[in-house]
């Protein structure tokens, strides 16, 4: 030990230094010695922290304080760390030490050289233990006096309250416990991030790789949602990547110091790696893991092309900080990671919930899922509902938020993850997992209490009501969830989504129609409506027409009978079906019929897809044949396809009394992007100039004559969008039951600002 110098660069550090250099320096000096290119770095020694207790004649009087301290005595435990701290602090470090740590750093780069000094502790009995987080690290330090200083507070911080009392509970004599002190040049990271080198659960050679902006704190931490790129170590090829929204990153700031700044513009979501640079990064794992024989959680960075390693641990130690409970109301932004994150896709419904996956690759299959289960299927469809109500989370392959499983999860409450490509591959049967369904992340293991009680916000977590003069409304789609939307103080029903009511019952339309059981399905339709429109009296409830793509049929009785069609979406569907299926349209007629007659004034009717004003004439000339008082009715469009944004005017002077955007239809039909198909969905953008150019003209034309204009697409449930669209003067926006409390407040916040610039304005 007494020959060991003061000073070791990295790539000096044997295996055996650990004892001089701590678990980190060896660490690194390790890292090193295989090739890996970690950032330039020197130890002092913990002989060096030795020679100053010494030298500097401290040591003698430090340990007795120690020895008498009883560290159950927490004033006497706080006020020994503190003079024991200020005795290391008071005295001079011994020249030839400074000399030597000067020195070293003088070699690290002409103009001096920005550095992080970090402790990296060391038992002498036990190098391997591990004092992780007990001792200070101080980034950001420039020139030799901050340098010295910092050294020597890391020595003193051996000394922390919190370390003397570990230590004790474990037994570790103070006397045989060192500290090192790693100076590292500070990497200014562009790029930073973590990867998996193998899949962190099935062992696959596929790593994982997570990346941002700036310093790799914000990852580490979970304060941003990193892209998330897999690597194929076989065929060596990205086999997939999502690019998430960075909504900040962090960078260095002032003497010691880091910032977060907001990102804004295109580097928000722009892929923050290249194929090139995954494929770097997982070739530098690949070393890693080859040589420790295990897969590696490995830190990086990037910064002017040259990539660093940071750190690595072996997988099976990866710490998991502790997670918010189950039944949290929702994720917060800044709560840290959970632990393995698995999966991701887009959180569709808000909530963290855990439980046994379940996969249900057929409606057969639903007979096994158990309350709490998590329900892992490629999509859901309408005969899946049941067994929807009865999970704690959902997860799908794919679909994006305005799918039937998004839609679904929403109004029931339940978190969900839509979109994950690979879940159904990836995920087995048993496993328990935890779904987090704002941040769209799946994580292995359980949160800490099963969830018990629906994850989404509910009325009762609302603030008190704002009064805003634009109606904000709720969408609904299940009849059961009715109360819960009622609950959030909704002006209205902007939609009710009758298909998921009738796609619910298992039998086709044209199933009642052909077996003569029309009453039967009137009933149903009725009750099901009456059901919305009880929880909502004296308030507008705006029910839709069957809007249901032929393939959502399929499966049901009767299902045999609908065509195939090569796309859907654009396929026999909405007003287009109902004109010429005239039965299956006079049965929902005559349910609503039945609605006026009994009294319920507040019913409006709203033709879905409809693409020329001369469809909605041609339903209300039906309806009117079918004895409905159509003059008095209220009835209206919703506006989803380009062609009924375009055509306006016409549609006024038609005759419409209200329309409504559906902007979940009116994006993929503008941007020629399927709303489910979970490739292109980064690509589904709500704020394209072209769909706000269409829907700013089509509520100016409304505004100009009065008619009602509203929006019920997901759009809606946006609070940006909410006020952009409030902004352009639409009269009422329809959200999701959880979005209600935020878009009644972002209206409300718009609302005043137009007040106030007016009034500026008049001064
Ligand atoms: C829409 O298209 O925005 C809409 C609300 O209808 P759906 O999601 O049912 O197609
Ligand atoms: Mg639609």
């Amino acid at each position: 030990m007494k020959e060991m110098p003061n000073v070791l660069w990295l790539e000096e550090i044997k295996k055996e230094d650990i004892v001089s250099v701590g678990g980190k320096g060896a660490s690194l000096g390790e890292m090193t010695s295989i090739g890996l290119p970690v950032p330039k770095a020197f130890v002092v020694t913990a002989q060096a922290f030795r020679r100053f207790l010494v030298e500097t004649g401290i040591e003698d009087a430090l340990f007795r304080r120690l020895e008498r301290l009883d560290v159950e005595d927490n004033g006497a435990l706080e006020s020994v760390s503190r003079d024991v701290q200020d005795l290391v602090l008071s005295v001079e470090i011994p020249d030839h030490i400074r000399q030597e740590i000067t020195d070293a750093y003088a070699r690290m780069g002409a103009d001096g050289t920005v550095v992080a000094v970090r402790s990296s502790a060391t038992a002498e009995d036990l190098p391997e233990a591990s004092f992780a987080g007990q001792q200070e690290t101080y980034l950001n330090i420039l020139g030799d006096v901050d340098l010295l200083d910092a050294v020597q507070r890391c020595w003193a911080s051996l000394y922390g309250a919190r370390a003397i009392y570990y230590r004790s509970k474990q037994g570790f004599d103070d006397r045989s416990v060192n500290i090192a002190v790693v100076v590292q040049e500070l990497i200014r990271s562009e790029k930073s991030g973590v990867m998996f080198t193998s899949h962190p659960v099935t062992g696959e050679p596929l790593t994982i790789v997570e990346g941002s902006w700036g310093l790799g704190e914000a990852v580490v931490s979970g304060s941003v949602s990193p892209d998330n790129y897999v690597f194929d170590l076989r065929s060596e090829r990205v086999v997939d990547r999502l690019i998430a929204e960075k909504e900040i990153m962090i960078i260095p700031e002032g003497e010691h110091g880091t910032k977060i700044v907001d990102l804004t513009g295109e580097q928000r979501t722009a892929p923050v790696l290249s194929d090139a640079e995954v494929a770097r990064l997982a070739m530098l794992g690949k070393i890693a893991e080859d040589h420790y024989s295990n897969p590696q959680d490995i830190e990086w960075a990037i910064v002017g092309g040259d990539f660093f390693i940071l750190q690595s641990r072996p997988i099976t130690t990866i710490r998991r900080p502790e997670i918010p409970r189950a039944g949290a109301e929702s994720a917060g932004k800044n709560r840290g990671t959970f632990g393995v994150m698995l999966l991701e896709g887009q959180g569709a419904s808000p909530g963290i919930a855990s439980g046994r996956v379940v996969i249900v690759r057929d409606v057969k299959d639903t007979s096994a899922v158990k309350d709490g289960d998590i329900l892992v299927t490629k999509m859901t469809n309408p005969d899946m509902v049941p067994a929807m109500r009865r999970v704690s989370a959902i997860v799908t392959d794919e679909g994006g938020m305005t799918c039937h499983a998004a839609i679904v999860s929403r109004e029931l409450g339940t978190p969900a993850v839509v979109g994950t490509k690979k879940a159904t591959k990836l995920l087995k049967d048993g496993q328990i997992i935890t779904v987090d369904g704002e941040k769209g992340t799946i994580y292995e293991g359980a949160v800490q209490a099963p969830a018990a009680a629906p994850a989404a916000p509910t009325a009762a977590a609302a603030p008190a009501q704002v009064i805003t003069g634009t109606l904000v409304k709720v969408n609904v789609s299940l009849p059961e969830a009715a109360q819960r939307a009622a609950a959030t103080g909704a002006d209205g029903v902007g939609l009710l989504r009758i298909e998921h009511l009738i796609l619910g019952l298992s039998k086709t339309p044209g199933w009642y129609i052909d077996h003569g059981e029309e009453e039967e399905f009137i009933g149903e339709l009725y009750g099901g409506i009456k059901t919305v429109l009880d929880a909502f009296p004296g308030k507008p409830v705006w029910v839709r027409t069957l809007d249901a793509p032929t393939d959502e049929f399929r499966n049901m009785e009767g299902g045999q009978d609908e065509p195939i069609e090569h796309n859907p979406m654009l396929g026999w569907r909405g007003i287009r079906r109902d004109l010429r299926s005239p039965d299956q349209f006079r049965m929902q007629v005559e349910a609503f019929k039945r609605l006026w007659a009994a009294g319920y004034d507040n019913l409006g009717v709203m033709f879905p897809m409809v693409n020329h004003p001369d469809e909605f004439i041609q339903a209300r000339t039906m309806m009117k044949g079918w004895g409905v008082d159509v003059k008095n009715a209220t009835l209206g469009v919703m506006i989803e396809i380009p062609s009924s944004a375009i055509l306006i005017e016409d549609f006024i002077k038609a005759g419409i009394r209200f329309a409504s955007f559906g902007t979940n239809d009116l994006i993929q039909y503008t941007l020629a992007i399927d709303r489910n198909n979970e490739n292109v969905a980064d690509m589904y953008e709500p704020e394209h100039p072209a769909v706000l150019r269409l829907i700013g003209y089509a509520i100016k034309a409304c505004r100009e004559h009065g008619i009602e204009c509203s929006i019920c697409g997901q759009a809606g449930s946006d609070p940006k969008m909410a006020a952009w669209l409030v902004g352009h003067g639409i009269t009422s926006v329809s959200a999701n039951i959880d979005a209600i409390p935020r878009i009644r407040e972002a209206v409300a916040r718009k609302e005043q600002q137009i007040l106030l610039d007016a009034a500026r304005r008049n001064a």
